[in-house]
């Protein structure tokens, strides 16, 4: 078995070598909440699928390495056409995002003339392509907010996410049967178990998860929005129904809280993938690179870019 010590100094060895090529390629990591510790350490933003965005439009660098799934390093590359954009691992794929094809989309919206198209982010480039605008789980609520009242919507591809956004906004929602496998594994039964085990912790899910378990909550947030909730509440006791990884950048934004998943079960493999050595070899051999056909890349572009028009309107 290799000692702490070996393993230690392969780890700093292994630091340096990206801390060097970060350097010398002016690099910067995104890196998602729900990536392994040791790469949510090395990030220069880590945050959720909103906050990704935002920072992807505004770091100043040559080469983005995108620390999560495909759906965001090509959401960064959108934001940034001149930029390379790396996702580390080139089978970090999000299942959702493939649940909704950009044909069949466009086909339901035959069906519904007139309809507005509200597409999740967690999609591919192309399906954002035939969207009108798009969304994360932070600011779901508000962009169906902005859109005319007598507008129906159509909302891919999580149905979860879309059922919760009708159930806030009383719009109606035709909703495209997608769902994140992950959260999809969460249970009432399993946080009424987690609610026995620790009965003065407060409930806060993800709005992916199924309306039985937003139910049980005290709050639903997206994993930013978790972030700063578990932060400003009284409270000091949180179990958390979202990917397990959320635990990590909880307990280092909240060292004086405690946080219990609901269940050991949710994990996602595919924001499991990416390790310091893909980051390393991303850098090291500039893989895996994301390109987009233009004439993909422009209707996708305006669709995110509407979406954060309509943060910044809010913002005031
Ligand atoms: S947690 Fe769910 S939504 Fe997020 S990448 Fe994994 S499968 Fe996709």
């Amino acid at each position: 078995m290799m000692k702490v010590e070996t393993i230690t100094r392969q780890k700093a060895e292994l630091l340096a070598e990206i801390a060097d090529m970060k350097k010398s390629r002016n690099a910067a990591f995104l890196v998602h909440n729900y990536q392994i510790p040791t790469v949510q350490d090395i990030g220069d933003f880590v945050g959720d699928s909103l906050g990704l965005a935002q920072e992807a439009v505004q770091t100043d660098v040559d080469v983005i390495v995108l620390c999560g799934v495909r759906f965001m390093a090509e959401t960064a590359k959108l934001l940034n056409p001149e930029k390379t954009v790396l996702l580390a691992e080139r089978e970090a794929n999000c299942p959702m995002a493939q649940m909704v094809r950009a044909d069949d989309l466009v086909a339901l919206k035959g069906e519904h003339p007139g309809a507005t198209v509200v597409s999740y982010v967690n999609t591919t480039a192309a399906t954002k392509a035939v969207t009108d605008v798009c969304c994360t789980s932070a600011n779901a609520v508000k962009v169906v907010n902005s859109i005319a009242e007598d507008k129906r919507i159509i909302f891919t591809p999580d149905q979860h996410l879309g059922a919760y956004v009708r159930k806030m906004t009383g719009r109606d929602i035709i909703l495209w049967p997608g769902c994140c496998p992950t959260h999809a594994r969460i249970t009432a039964e399993m946080v009424l178990e987690a609610k026995g085990e620790h009965p003065r912790a407060k409930v806060v899910v993800h709005p992916e998860c199924l309306m039985e378990v937003i139910e049980l909550a005290d709050a639903v947030r997206s994993t930013s929005g978790m972030l700063k909730y578990c932060a400003e509440s009284d409270a000091a006791r949180f179990i958390i129904g979202t990917e397990k990884g959320m635990i990590y950048p909880l307990k280092k934004r909240c060292p004086d809280k405690e946080f219990w998943p609901v269940t050991q079960e949710a994990i996602c493999p595919n924001m499991k993938l990416t390790t310091l050595e893909s980051v390393r070899d991303a850098l090291k051999y500039m893989q895996y690179e994301i390109t987009i056909p233009p004439a993909v890349a422009e209707p996708a572009r305006r669709a995110i870019e509407r979406m954060l028009q309509i943060g910044r309107d809010s913002a005031g």
